[in-house]
């Protein structure tokens, strides 16, 4: 077993190697020339594009937002083929990145962190891998991702299933074959929408277990050509201006203030151009309103209503595929290419969960309140145990042994969503409290990683070696966090952002909402003020 003499003394230890722990390696070791090891679960590069290998995986931000913009060479390098990329060319793209920058020589793979400790007089990280290695180091960065925990739910009786089960976000690298099958899915979020149509090409039948139906705009996905990239190329400097200037960082050139302010049929014309243009034009690019006043939501939600209705010819099955009792646009806006019409096929049948509760797995399938399903394979589309799930799997114990999981036993109190204090020296990447989600991640990840490399480079600079944020600091973020969440209609919906999707996990607001622009600036406020929210100081001064 490697000892620490062999493995400790680096300046940082970044946990992750999807897009975030990629581009903290590279901005910490070759722009700034510290010591640094990656250490990652999987066995190469990719995060949630190595794990989420599902027929119909794809991004929801455009391809060209949705990629570096640290480096001109790198962007002038990379053609994209469709508007939105499927899963096997942005893992190609995260490979051709960890080539050019020569990344995979300091990220050590196969391997888990199951253990961090703060070691208060050495003023290190202690980190114990699932290979019973031991590493050190000064700073420790989690970019462990937002998405990386699944969450399979507890479901009575799945042992005693004889069937086969699958999680989209740990779907086999050779796929599936369902031809022939009896098929479930459980899961009608993101990820759902996208594997759904492709379940239903191949399975004999298929069985949609629906709890919640979602409001779903369309994809309007197409393919880039040559003169297409060449423009794109072009415009590259430009287009990031207006992402890191917009509020989600997908620049949207027709924001309108309020749905309620202009006539209904004009309000009707904005809805149907942003359902012609897809993507996340109708959620985040039509009406700033539809975000904060419920009556103003409900023009958006009646538009989507109508679509789902004009395009499922069962009406009882359209009806249960239009979402009632929460606002549009309160869970994230899942994007599908051709998943309603899906319904129409007759080896697809959708389950209504909330009509006939699922009760549990027997060994032939599902038995709900009304019937047995039998079933060959169940593929659960659950989703994530989001941000704290993998934080708190690494079981951190910060100052005097503290745990982070008891630390944030009612919610996640960071400042920035890049610090908590009681774990001096740890930064996270999109954490708890930052935008992360809600703004184009490359760009939220990018912004991240820039302010956490810029605080310890001005820590060197300083001669420091401790950083946590100040108790108040962090209070007054949290609650800024909570009152703009509040503002909005987000909490009046069950899901990953509030947290509610795992049982028992505290029900908060996950994601920083007053926007991308908002939050840099405080960030930029923060370290231009000398990092007055956060207590520094340096082994010397600290008493032995
Ligand atoms: P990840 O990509 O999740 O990488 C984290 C890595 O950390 C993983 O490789 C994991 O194995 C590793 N890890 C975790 N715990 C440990 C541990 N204890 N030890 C070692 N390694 C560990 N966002 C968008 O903005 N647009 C999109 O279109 C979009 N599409 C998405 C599609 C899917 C299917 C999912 C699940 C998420 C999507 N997201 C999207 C959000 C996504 O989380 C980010 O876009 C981005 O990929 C996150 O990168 P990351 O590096 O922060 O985290
Ligand atoms: P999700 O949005 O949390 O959806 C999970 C689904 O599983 C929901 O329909 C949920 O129903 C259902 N479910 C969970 N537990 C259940 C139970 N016990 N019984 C029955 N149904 C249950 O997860 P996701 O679809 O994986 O998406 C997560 C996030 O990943 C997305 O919001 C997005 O940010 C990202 N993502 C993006 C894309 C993309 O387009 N690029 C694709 C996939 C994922 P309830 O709603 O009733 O809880």
């Amino acid at each position: 077993m490697p000892e620490d003499q062999e493995n400790g003394g680096f300046d940082v230890l970044i946990v992750g190697a999807g897009f975030a722990g990629l581009y903290a390696l590279h901005r910490l070791r070759d722009q700034m020339g510290l010591s640094v090891r990656v250490i990652e679960r999987a066995a190469d590069v990719g995060g949630v594009w190595y794990w989420n290998r599902y027929p119909g995986a794809r991004c929801d931000i455009d391809s060209y937002h949705y990629c570096y913009s640290f480096s001109d060479e790198l962007e002038q390098s990379w053609s994209w083929s469709e508007r939105f990329a499927r899963q096997p060319e942005i893992l190609r793209y995260l490979e051709h990145v960890a080539d050019r920058f020569a990344l995979r020589p300091d990220i050590q793979f196969n391997t888990a962190v199951v253990g961090a400790d703060w070691d208060e007089t050495a003023r290190e990280w202690r980190v114990r891998t699932d290979r019973g290695e031991r590493l050190s180091a000064r700073y420790l960065v989690s970019a462990v991702g937002c998405l990386s925990e699944a969450n399979i739910p507890d479901f009575e009786g799945l042992n005693e299933y004889a069937g086969r089960t699958w999680f989209t976000g740990r779907w086999p690298h050779d796929g599936v074959d369902f031809r022939g099958q009896r098929v479930g899915v459980i899961g009608t979020g993101a990820t759902g929408l996208q594997i759904i149509p492709h379940l239903a090409r191949q399975a004999a039948q298929l069985y949609v277990f629906q709890r919640t139906p979602t409001y779903a705009a369309p994809l309007g996905n197409y393919p880039l050509d040559e003169q297409a990239n060449s423009a794109l190329k072009a415009d590259y400097p430009g287009m990031r201006q207006r992402e890191w200037s917009s509020f989600a960082g997908v620049p949207f050139d027709n924001w309108q203030p309020s749905a309620l302010a202009v006539p209904e049929a004009e309000r009707e014309a904005r809805y149907q151009q942003a359902w012609q243009k897809g993507g996340f034009e109708l959620w985040l690019g039509s009406y700033m309103d539809i975000l904060f006043d419920e009556t103003a939501n409900r023009t958006a939600a009646d538009f989507v209503r109508r679509q789902i209705r004009a395009r499922v010819n069962d009406p009882d099955v359209a009806e249960t595929l239009c979402p009632q009792d929460y606002p549009y646009g309160t869970k994230r806006q899942p994007l599908e290419d051709g998943y309603f019409e899906t319904y129409n096929r007759d080896n697809v049948t959708l389950v209504d969960l909330r009509r006939s509760p699922l009760r549990r797995f027997v060994a032939s399938g599902i038995r709900t309140d009304d019937r047995l399903y039998v079933l060959d394979a169940v593929v659960f589309a659950t989703g994530f145990d989001a941000f704290t799930g993998s934080l708190f799997r690494m079981d951190i114990r910060g100052r005097d042994g503290l745990r982070l999981e008891d630390a944030w036993a009612e919610g996640p109190r960071t400042l920035l969503g890049m610090a908590t204090r009681g774990f001096p020296n740890l930064f996270i990447v999109t954490g708890p409290q930052s935008p992360s989600v809600l703004f184009n991640m490359p760009r939220s990840i990018e912004h991240d990683v820039d302010w956490i490399a810029d605080c310890i480079g001005w820590m060197g600079r300083q001669g420091l070696d401790r950083i946590e944020p100040r108790e108040q600091a962090q209070t007054e973020w949290v609650r800024h966090t909570d009152e703009v969440a509040h503002q909005t209609l987000m909490p009046t919906a069950d899901s990953w952002y509030l947290g509610s999707n795992i049982p028992g996990k505290p029900r908060v607001c996950l994601v920083y909402l007053g926007g991308g622009p908002a939050f840099h600036q405080h960030c930029r406020d923060q370290a231009a003020g000398g990092y007055a929210g956060f207590e520094t100081s340096a082994r010397r001064t600290t008493p032995a």
